[in-house]
């Protein structure tokens, strides 16, 4: 059975997207099946897999998911790719809690083929990510190791705690991932110690660093794994991917 992961930060620009596409490509190498779901109206994780948006979202189009899944140019890698569509819906509202556990049916049932599925949340605490934490079985949390990088945070913990406590109660916080880390500041240092202080284990011992790759990498719909396989950072979403899979 799959098991879904979602990549959560109601923050922008934390490196969600680029987490969900870089795991999933790595898993995919390590010979696990990986799905990427976007459910970003921005389309980024689609766009960057090299994936044209959909008119309709898959989750809305009424068709067996499995039909509109698309396979990227690499092998074990697929995304059910983003629309723009999603940005008005509330069709996968979760304020009731049938809706949450239909689409978690529909995941683990349609999709069940899947080692892992990783669902690429909008930067926000609306339905769409409400959503998809009440369909996971773990949220990874990525954080930007940057002034402020704390702030916020409480909150979206806060809608895991609710969202276990009301609509799934397997949801764990899979971990904290630590992105857009630049040792030669000091300031991203204290940052990465601080939260370590505070989340202890929840934190990746991976550590993703600034690294130009990672930014390229999507414009080409490739994950830096294939795009500068030897860069820094296609290093460290391979770390990221071993412990992922050591976890479990
Ligand atoms: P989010 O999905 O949380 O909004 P993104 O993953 O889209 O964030 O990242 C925001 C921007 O930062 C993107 O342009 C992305 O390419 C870039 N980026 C993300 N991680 C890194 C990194 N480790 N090094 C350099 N650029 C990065
Ligand atoms: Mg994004």
């Amino acid at each position: 059975m799959a098991k879904i992961i979602s990549v959560a930060n109601q923050k922008g620009g934390v490196g969600k997207t680029t987490t969900a596409i870089n795991l999933a490509a790595g898993l995919a190498k390590a010979g696990r099946s990986a799905l990427v779901i976007d459910v970003d109206p921005q389309c980024n994780a689609t766009s960057g897999l090299g994936v044209e948006p959909a008119r309709r979202h898959p989750l809305l189009a009424g068709k067996p998911l499995a039909e509109t899944v698309v396979m990227t140019g690499q092998e074990g890698l697929s995304v059910l790719p983003g629309s723009q569509s999603l940005a008005d819906a509330d069709a996968l509202s979760a304020s009731n809690r049938q809706r949450a556990s239909e689409l978690r049916q529909q995941l683990t049932t349609e999709l069940s083929t899947y080692d892992y599925i990783l669902i690429d949340c909008p930067p926000s605490l609306g339905q769409l990510t409400r959503a998809s934490l009440g369909a996971s079985a773990e949220v990874y949390i990525p954080i930007q190791c940057e002034y402020f990088a704390m702030e916020g945070l409480s909150q979206i913990i806060e809608l895991a705690r609710q969202t276990k406590a009301r609509d799934n109660r397997r949801l764990e916080i899979g971990g904290i991932v630590l992105t857009m880390h630049d040792p030669e500041l000091e300031l991203a240092n204290e940052v990465a110690n601080e939260v370590r202080g505070y989340f202890d284990d929840a934190v990746f011992d991976t550590v993703i660093p600034r690294d130009v790759s990672i930014s390229e990498a999507p414009s080409h719909g490739l994950s830096v794994l294939d795009y500068a396989p030897r860069a820094r950072g296609a290093r460290a979403y391979v770390e990221l991917t071993l412990e992922v899979i050591d976890r479990d």
